[in-house]
């Protein structure tokens, strides 16, 4: 085991798009399998090539800001799926606008006929039916 430890000394070690690139290898690979595809193969050695080469890789920084844009793109995911779920459960009770000019998301009491909406964030006017 101590061979190992001076061995990773260094090394960037496993992270979250290291382990999302072996999980997607594997499923690839059985996929590769059952339909007999050679390009998926490759792909999947591909990817498990670049899992490992990223796992034992020295240049820490780059790692770590190529796991940040996955964090980063998985928080938006799931930022927008939670926003949305949050729209849908205030849907009776509003109304929901993008703002025409800088696109701004604009919440309505429903119910109140034919109102100017104005956006807050820049003065932009604007007739909508509630
Ligand atoms: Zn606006």
């Amino acid at each position: 085991m101590n061979w190992f430890r001076r061995f990773m000394q260094g090394r960037y070690g496993p992270d979250s798009l290291s382990l999302v690139m072996l999980v997607a290898a594997l499923i690839i690979n059985a996929v590769a399998n059952f339909t007999h595809l050679l390009v998926l193969s490759v792909i999947a050695l591909a990817l498990l090539a670049l899992a490992f080469f990223r796992m034992l890789s020295r240049d820490y920084n780059r790692r770590y800001s190529e796991n940040q844009k996955l964090l980063g793109l998985c928080y938006r995911v799931r930022n927008s799926f939670f926003r949305q779920k949050d729209k849908l459960a205030q849907s009776k009770d509003y109304r929901f606008f993008k703002c025409p000019s800088c696109k701004n998301n604009l919440r309505v009491p429903r119910g109140k006929g034919r109102v100017y909406v104005t956006c807050p964030r820049c003065g932009e006017r604007f007739m909508k039916k509630t």
